[in-house]
């Protein structure tokens, strides 16, 4: 075994691999872009080395810095992660003449790979059945367009240097191919510098399922089984499991067999990937081969009860496979989602910023979460927009499914846009569950795509009471700090009901909700002419958790407030509610007219009566919310008279103080 090694790599996947060498006590280095001086996975390792710059070309692509780094640190290998130079060829062959070792396969390997037309001629020879196809040299666009009338339309025009679903088309008939082969070149040569086409029956309701595979460098070469990747957007993959559900025995062993041959026939050594197409009558075609540790992987592992990552840290460093065929088999169901920061609900655009939140489930029993950030740090532009994977495992594949919606139900991210609720409404929703795969799954369940808008009213009335119930101890009323009965949490209140006017704001539309506390925690919620009659129980609120019964409708919400903005978590669903802003714009108010905008109470006059003041200077200090919010003078002008003392309670609306335009 290695002693140290260098992961060239960043992220989730950089930090998955140095968990592995942790604990079979190998040494990490890390490399890192400026944008990633305080990235996990720098943190996480060892030793490291910056790599100055932001953009991949600068920075993780570099094989002159990687091997720099490798050599200054004295690693013995480099994990290359996948994504970046992890197939790469010429990387594997310098990494070899630098005197290491990748931890990949021969640099053979992956050229025989690298091309998607190459590959299928040479598994065409190996007997592997392949998509029928045209994958020849001949790129003239009359060969190329009498291809696609014998193969028969619609057919999938693919660039040969392709991968992530770039320089794709599929073509229904012969009048439209010319144009779709142009833009197919134009999207390859600016992607991937090469306009190289293929052309394939485009089948059309195909399952992705894919085997993964290990050789050792003694002649051994085993499968660990599928996975299912059919749920794809943009032809990139979101949810994956294992087994493939709805497979025979026969069928898993034959895919098996066909993956294990492929591997063997370009001489491979340690973890790759073999994807097919498998189509409605149970015939399977390849499609490529990964030379690489798969995102996925973790599937794999649940089912089979191994560390892929120790397996290629073994079979790099010599070893043989820990397990030969008849020794491996599969244990229950696994499923895991890409949390992604991307507004899946407006056509999937990528969305970057800080996460303001970012709390997990809870980990273990089956439940797994593999990520390279945390709670503050930033989704930058350079690279992948991938947040977290998040996996679980069941003896069953229902269970499998119900344990990762529980989980993602308690995944709670803000600050910016993700996938979590579309992740969420697949993995609960009927097809799902009835296993009906294959890979156009989001476009025949379009409903899936939408908001779950109905859940944003119940997150509404959620946050007022959490609100509402967070303003009933005011220490400072009293001023017995903790020995007050409004610091006991046993529910005691002073005599009557008591009112909460709230305004929280919807998308910038205000609601306003009015909540009659009548004690024990028991709120009437009335918006517009509703009343709900409802409940809530902090269950573990240091985590933000409650739970709820509204109208009779129990259940239990995650609730966080991260600057003045309210994020309720309930179902899968994320409603953000705005608290309104502490400012007397003078516009929806009323010029001059100083007036409480929320339940709070008046800190502080920061001015004396009389007093001349500017515009935007600072009068008054509310506090609401558990926070202070300072309130400007909206004009130049004169405070005359204040009409509620520092110290005491206001309602929203009360008249804060006489104010003199000047
Ligand atoms: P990339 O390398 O860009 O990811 P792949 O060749 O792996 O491209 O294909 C990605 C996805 O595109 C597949 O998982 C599948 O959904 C779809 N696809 C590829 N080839 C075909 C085909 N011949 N017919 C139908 N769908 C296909």
């Amino acid at each position: 075994m290695f002693s140290k090694i260098l992961i060239a790599n960043r992220g989730e996947i950089a930090c998955r691999v140095m968990r592995t060498a942790k604990r079979l006590g190998v040494k990490t280095v890390a490399v890192y872009s400026d944008a990633d001086a305080s990235a996990l996975h720098r943190l996480e390792a060892d030793e490291v080395v910056h790599l100055p710059g932001n953009l991949p070309r600068e920075t993780y692509l570099v094989m002159e810095k990687i091997l720099a780094a490798a050599k200054a640190t004295g690693a013995e290998a480099i994990h290359p992660g996948y994504g970046f130079l992890s197939e790469n060829a010429l990387f594997a062959e310098r990494v070899k003449e630098a005197g290491l070792t990748f931890i990949g396969p021969p640099a053979s390997a992956i050229a025989a790979m690298g091309s998607k037309s190459a590959a299928k001629a040479r598994m065409e020879k190996a007997g592997v059945p392949l998509v029928p196809g045209y994958h020849g040299d001949d790129q003239n666009d009359a060969v190329l367009a009498a291809a696609a009338v014998r193969i028969g339309f619609p057919v999938l025009l693919k660039a040969t240097a392709g991968g992530g679903g770039k320089g794709m088309r599929v073509v229904p008939n012969e009048a439209a191919f010319q144009d779709a082969l142009a833009a197919a070149r134009r999207e390859a040569t600016s992607s991937f510098g090469d306009a190289t086409m293929l052309v394939e029956k485009y089948l059309t309701r195909p399952r992705h399922v894919e085997v993964q595979v290990f050789c050792d460098r003694h002649g051994n070469g085993v499968y660990l089984f599928e996975r299912d990747c059919s749920i794809q957007r943009r032809h990139q993959k979101i949810v994956e499991e294992a087994p493939a559900p709805g497979l025979s025995q026969e069928l898993r062993a034959r895919m098996g067999e066909s993956a294990v041959q492929a591997a063997r026939a370009i001489g491979y050594e340690g973890a790759g990937t073999i994807e097919f197409l498998l189509d409605e009558d149970g015939s399977y075609y390849f499609m490529e081969m990964n030379t690489r540790l798969q995102v996925e992987h973790p599937v794999t592992e649940f089912i089979v009860g191994e560390d892929l990552v120790e397996w290629q840290l073994r079979v790099a460093s010599g070893e043989r496979l820990p397990k030969l065929q008849q020794e491996l088999a599969i244990h229950g169901h696994a499923i895991e989602v890409r949390l992604c920061a991307e507004d899946a609900e407006n056509g999937y655009l990528p969305s970057t910023g800080t996460l303001k939140l970012m709390r997990a489930p809870a980990l273990g029993d089956g439940v797994r979460l593999d990520t390279g950030v945390r709670e503050g740090d930033a989704v930058t532009p350079f690279y992948d927009p991938m947040i977290a994977k998040l996996i679980a495992h069941g003896a069953t594949r229902e269970e499998a499914a119900t344990k990762l919606a529980r989980a993602l139900e308690a995944f709670r991210i803000a600050g910016l846009k993700t996938n979590a609720a579309l992740l969420h409404r697949v993995v609960s929703s009927a097809p799902f569950r009835e296993a009906d795969l294959d890979t156009r799954f989001l476009e025949r369940h379009a409903e899936l795509l939408k908001v779950d808008e109905h859940l944003r009213f119940p997150a509404a009335q959620i946050a007022a009471m959490v609100l509402a119930h967070d303003q009933v101890p005011v220490r400072s009323f009293t001023g017995e700090g903790g020995r007050s009965p409004w610091d006991q949490a046993d529910g005691w209140e002073p005599a009557g009901p008591r009112l909460v006017p709230l305004m929280l704001e919807d998308k910038g539309e205000a609601k306003r909700f009015t909540l009659v506390h009548a004690g024990q925690r028991r709120y009437a919620i009335t918006f517009g002419k509703h009343t709900a009659q409802a409940h809530l129980t902090p269950i573990a609120p240091e985590e933000g958790l409650y739970g709820y019964a509204i109208d009779g409708l129990e259940g239990q919400a995650y609730v966080h407030r991260v600057d003045d903005t309210i994020h309720v978590f309930l179902r899968g669903s994320h409603t953000a509610l705005d608290l309104p802003a502490m400012r007397f714009d003078g516009k929806e108010k009323g010029a001059g007219d100083f007036k409480a905008p929320l339940h709070g109470r008046v800190v502080a006059h920061l001015v004396k009566a009389g007093a001349e003041v500017a515009e935007g200077t600072p009068v008054v200090v509310l506090e609401a919310m558990k926070m202070e919010h300072q309130i400007l003078a909206p004009h130049a002008g004169t405070v005359k008279t204040f009409l509620v003392a520092e110290g005491a309670l206001v309602e929203e609306g009360t008249l804060l103080l006489e104010f003199i335009k000047a």
